[in-house]
């Protein structure tokens, strides 16, 4: 299954197309596209059992928001990628990785232009978006998929200078400028993949490839993520986990490398589908 928000609308995308929830329930699910999480099992059962569902409309990837557009939480890992720790100078994390936020207020849909942070080196990072689907609290990895409601592409763009100034590093500030958590283009559920723990992601900078790794190569997977997490605090329905971003980024390249206005980040998850994001001064 795959949901998106269409228009700040929640709808299922069935061959292409999008099939208003609010509509095609007669008002039983709301159009809130944040809001389904909370009743996320009882939405599984009515698509599984619908029938003669209305054929949808097209739509434009841009009319696209986020599919989960205000989680209450945003919970983003850091170095969770053996050759990414080590092209940021880092060890690779032997307890929990670093775990950061990104502000709500930077969450987009998956098209978009981003305005530069001035005098800033920003730079690319993309990652696998899990979006919970059922409290967690506790959970053992081997029971932890059961609280995923589905997978999206995301990007975790990062101004460095912030991020990095002391005393101590300001990861969160850093990756929250507006437009800096593109996700989407749509949520899909773990079912439809062969395996969700082995995904390709790929990222490109005016077609020219800069990140490809795959999800198996996680030092922490999804289900060992919720455990670690949720061993701390709960994660709530329609929380959102940036799981880390693999080697590639500009900070770890000789000579560093910053998105330039003009440049289209394109941002991939095999099974799922793209991020485009262009850059302005
Ligand atoms: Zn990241």
């Amino acid at each position: 299954m795959r949901i998106a928000n269409l228009s700040g609308r929640l709808v299922l995308i069935a061959d292409g197309r999008a099939i208003d929830v609010e509509q095609a329930t007669g008002g039983r699910f709301s159009a809130d596209p944040q809001a389904v999480y909370d009743r996320w099992e009882e939405f599984r059962a009515w698509v599984a059992e619908a029938a003669d569902l209305p054929a949808g409309v097209a739509f434009e990837p841009a009319a696209l928001g986020s599919p989960v557009p205000a989680p209450r939480q945003v919970l983003a890992i850091g170095l969770n990628y053996r050759d990414h720790a080590s092209e940021s100078g880092f060890a690779s994390p032997s307890g929990l990785p670093p775990v950061f936020t990104k502000y709500v207020t930077s969450i987009t849909g998956p098209v978009s232009e981003v305005a530069l942070p001035p005098g800033g080196h920003t730079d690319w990072e993309v990652e696998l978006v899990a979006v919970i689907g059922a409290r967690a609290e506790g959970v053992s990895e081997d029971a932890a998929w059961e609280h995923v409601a589905g997978l999206a592409v995301g990007q975790d763009i990062s101004e460095r200078i912030t991020q990095l100034a002391g005393p101590a590093p300001q990861f969160s500030l850093g990756k929250s400028y507006p437009g800096f958590a593109p996700v989407g283009p749509w949520l899909v559920t773990p079912d439809e993949f062969e395996n969700p723990d082995d995904l390709e992601l790929r990222c490109t900078i005016n077609g020219e490839e800069v990140q490809k790794c795959r999800t198996r190569d996680l030092i922490f997977s999804v289900p060992a993520l919720i455990a670690g997490l949720s061993a701390v605090l709960p994660l709530l329905p329609g929380d959102a986990i940036f799981t880390g971003t693999p080697a590639g980024v500009g900070l770890g390249r000789d000579p560093q490398r910053w998105l330039a206005s003009g440049d289209v980040l394109v941002s991939t998850v095999a099974g799922i589908g793209e991020l485009r994001q262009t850059f302005t001064a």
